[in-house]
């Protein structure tokens, strides 16, 4: 298998054919072998009964149907758990992203990049309620990150299998693809692609995602910079705040031997006391988090959703239970 083309899908009745048929013109058009994995995030308006009846016609269509909505995040982190290509192509099932877009990317991979992203430089979106909220995030996120992204909610990419295996997805984490793969040590490029206004069905998101990715923000942050060792950042926290308790007590004593100043009611000695507590509570903090972060890296293999079923798909499945 050369190519694995990740769709998720989520009440996209009317897009799914067309969508299928874009796909099959231009991979065909390449002439490599390949899969198209649709994965059925919990439609519940014909959307399942369409990819069914594609799965049925075409074996290079492998189908996961979700018991219910997991969300695009658990989709795409389905759709990678099982893609066989060398190549794995992630994008919308709304028809918004061009699949013709899908050999000029193939061709920055072969290239030597393991990971191309796409940026709907053109982006046919409503301004006040998703493109401004989303420059404003995109912007913030490559500040926080010190990652060069303009776009990262453009789903249309293209990346190594070996990549897509080292990520782990949750909550809106697909859109920080990019940003985690950099921090696998994947090289990423960046290329405009194009995008096209709906046609048919409605956007899943309003100005409410762009809070959540925010806070999905802070812990990519302190998943990348500090996952490994907690007490990095936390007994940091600890030393600032038990040095600044140390200097306002030796203050407070200062000021009662030099100036007979009535310790009991200097403000500085309840400033002494609150920061001492702060500063032990961080360092337990920073204790805890080394503990879990062991945790975290041992016992891998968690995934973030349940399959219900599962079609042309000839590999066991481990969807379901935690790897042996
Ligand atoms: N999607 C999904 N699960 C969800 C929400 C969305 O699988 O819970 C799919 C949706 O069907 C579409 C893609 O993710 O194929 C992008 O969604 P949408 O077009 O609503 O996002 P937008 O383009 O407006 O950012
Ligand atoms: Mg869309």
């Amino acid at each position: 298998m050369d190519i694995s083309v990740i769709v998720p899908v989520y009440n996209e009745v009317e897009n799914v054919r067309p969508c299928y048929t874009e796909l099959t013109e231009v991979l065909e058009g390449l002439g490599v072998r390949y899969e198209i994995i649709f994965v059925d995030d919990g439609s519940g308006d014909g959307s399942s009964e369409c990819l069914e009846q594609l799965a049925a016609v075409d074996q290079r269509v492998k189908l996961v149907q979700f018991r219910r909505n997991f969300g695009q995040t658990a989709a795409m982190s389905a759709g990678m758990d099982m893609a066989q290509g060398e190549a794995i192509v992630t994008i919308d099932g709304d028809l918004q992203n061009d699949p013709a877009d899908i050999p000029l990317m193939l061709d920055k991979l072969h290239e030597g990049y393991d990971l191309v992203y796409g940026w709907r430089k053109d982006r046919q979106d409503a301004f006040w309620n998703r493109r401004l909220p989303s420059q404003v995030a995109n912007w913030l996120i490559a500040k926080v990150t010190a990652f060069p992204v303009r776009d990262l909610g453009c789903t249309l990419k293209v990346l190594r299998r070996e990549i897509a295996a080292d990520l782990s997805l949750y909550g809106e984490m697909h859109r920080f693809i990019p940003i985690l793969a950099h921090w696998e040590g994947a090289r990423c490029v960046e290329v405009v692609t194009r995008h096209r206004p709906r046609r048919f069905g409605q956007t899943k998101y309003g100005i409410w995602r762009t809070f959540r990715v925010i806070l999905d923000l802070i812990t990519v942050k302190y998943m990348i910079r500090y996952a490994v060792s907690p007490m990095k950042l936390f007994g940091g926290l600890g030393l600032v705040a038990c040095t600044a308790g140390l200097a306002s007590g030796l203050g407070a004593i200062a000021m009662k031997v030099f100036g007979g100043v009535d310790m009991t009611g200097n403000p500085l000695l309840l400033a002494t006391v609150f920061a001492c507590t702060v500063g032990l509570q961080f360092f337990v903090l920073g204790l805890l988090g080394e503990v879990t972060a062991r945790i975290y890296h041992e016992c891998q293999g968690k995934k973030p959703y349940r399959v219900r079923r599962t079609m042309n798909v000839q590999q066991t499945f481990r969807g379901n239970q935690r790897a042996a």
